[in-house]
């Protein structure tokens, strides 16, 4: 009998199993990451715009030892530096001792921004007892989501003077909140009966912002003139301004522990700024050898374009400039590379067990995860890491004790969803997704687990090391 339990234990070992990074961690390491989701969930509770987490990570960057970098500036080994990015994205970088002909780059990209609800450039509109603001939602949501919660306005607006007014209300106790009308369910017969992309529409998507009117004046839109008149007084803008703004109406709500046990965070804009908080700590922590470049993106939600996404050349220029500034080449330095393209994906959900193949879906708690593609059917638009890069992560990631995983994002034919990664081999870069797994992706308030948190700061921070 006792031979038969040997054979069988070595017959496991063989296989590949996930196991919850909980139950596998020593008591330090369970505390270490629930002390670093707190630090986190003040993080993703302050910023949940790309131009609030620039301002953040410029802030930090400063602490950290970190220099600005302006194009053009000679740089030498053991530098530290960042460039903003309009205000939208920061690139920080550590420059090594390693030849970066030889082992080339460590990059690490996430993307700030997350799907939400931006104001139009005329939204001010008065009608029967409310005024509201009208709205362009942005990136993938399902609009029913986004009603009857309370809301907040974030954002900054360039008055005809010239002068930028920051704003951010419904964040404090003390502030007012935004909402989104829903229709009551004694009403609701014919929309329930719709399909649920239809019964909120992009335009019924307004925001409520109030419903007092002006007790003077001859305006047949009182309700509206006196919220011009607040805005005025406590901002100095007109109504032509907004269009030279960008607001966005986002979730108010805090980061919050979930569960009796206190292991899942949620939050809105976990996507992606979990895996964007832990490569910039990361990059600040990590004792490189290697040059490190941590890239952090706006638009990715939106395809990735304009000056501020990652199809931009300034982060070609950034990696050109640190080539020409050590004399090396960069065609060679690229073809060396290896970048970590750090995203979310879906985690699988027993309550929506039909859309999930689960030997090859990740399972919350068990470590942040590895998509060698994404795409959809029959793998279209994934850059599909090779199995060469596949095997490097494996051995950083073995050699440096991190709980990982694999997945695809959901069955064959079912559905699709893409990264950065296909753009950043564009560049001759070798690029694999390597982040962590989301409950609830894109809704309001999303969950991830405290254990994939850690675990991705540590495997990003081994990956630059
Ligand atoms: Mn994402
Ligand atoms: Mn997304």
């Amino acid at each position: 009998m006792e031979n038969i339990g040997i054979k069988e234990k070595e017959a496991t070992s063989y296989q590949y199993v996930k196991k919850n990074y909980f139950e596998i961690a020593s008591e330090k390491e369970v505390k270490e990451i629930y002390d670093y989701a707190e630090k986190y969930k003040n993080f993703i509770t302050k910023c949940k715009t790309e131009r609030e987490v620039n301002d953040f990570v410029s802030d930090i960057a400063f602490k950290n030892g970190f220099e600005r970098y302006e194009f053009g500036d000679k740089l030498n080994i053991g530098d530290k530096r960042f460039i903003c990015n309009r205000g939208k994205g920061v690139v920080l970088f550590k420059i090594g001792n390693n030849d970066i002909e030889k082992d080339g780059l460590r990059i690490i990209v996430s993307h700030l921004d997350s799907p939400r609800i931006d104001l139009k450039q005329v939204p001010l509109y008065e009608s029967d007892g409310l005024c509201f603001l009208k709205t362009h939602y942005y990136g993938g949501i399902k609009k029913y989501q986004w009603t009857a919660i309370p809301l907040s306005l974030h954002g900054v607006i360039y008055t005809k003077n010239n002068d930028k007014v920051e704003i951010c209300i419904g964040e404090k106790s003390s502030d007012p909140v935004f909402y989104i009308n829903d229709l009551l369910p004694h009403l609701g017969k014919a929309q329930m009966e719709q399909k649920a992309e239809s019964f909120i529409t992009g335009e019924q998507l307004n925001i409520v912002v109030g419903g007092k009117a002006l007790k003077e004046g001859s305006s047949k839109d009182k309700i509206k003139e006196n919220i011009l008149k607040i805005l005025n007084k406590d901002y100095k803008i007109t109504e032509e301004d907004f269009i030279s703004a960008e607001l966005s109406v986002v979730p108010a709500f805090q980061a919050r522990d979930v569960g009796f046990d206190r292991s899942l965070i949620g939050a809105y804009g976990h996507d992606d700024k979990v895996c964007a908080y832990a490569a910039f700590n990361a990059i600040f922590d990590c004792q490189n050898k290697n040059t490190a470049i941590c890239i952090l993106v706006d638009k990715e939600e939106i395809g990735s374009e304009g000056v501020t996404g990652i199809k931009s050349k300034i982060y070609e220029d950034v990696i050109d400039e640190i080539c020409l500034s050590l004399n090396k080449n960069v065609r060679k330095v690229r073809q060396k590379s290896l970048c970590i393209s750090a995203d979310v994906t879906a985690a699988y959900d027993s309550n929506f067990a039909d859309v999930f193949e689960k030997n090859n879906a990740a399972i919350l708690s068990c470590g942040v995860c590895m998509n060698k593609y994404t795409g959809g059917a029959g793998k279209s638009d994934s850059s599909d890491a090779s199995a060469e890069l596949v095997q490097k992560i494996r051995n950083i990631f073995s050699k440096n004790n991190v709980i990982w995983q694999t997945s695809e994002l959901g069955k064959v034919d079912i559905g699709s969803g893409g990264t950065v990664a296909k753009f950043i081999t564009q560049l001759n870069i070798e690029t694999v997704d390597i982040g962590v797994p989301v409950i609830s992706m894109h809704a309001p308030y999303e969950l991830i687990s405290k254990a994939d948190l850690f675990s991705a700061y540590k495997g990003y921070k081994a990956f630059f090391e």
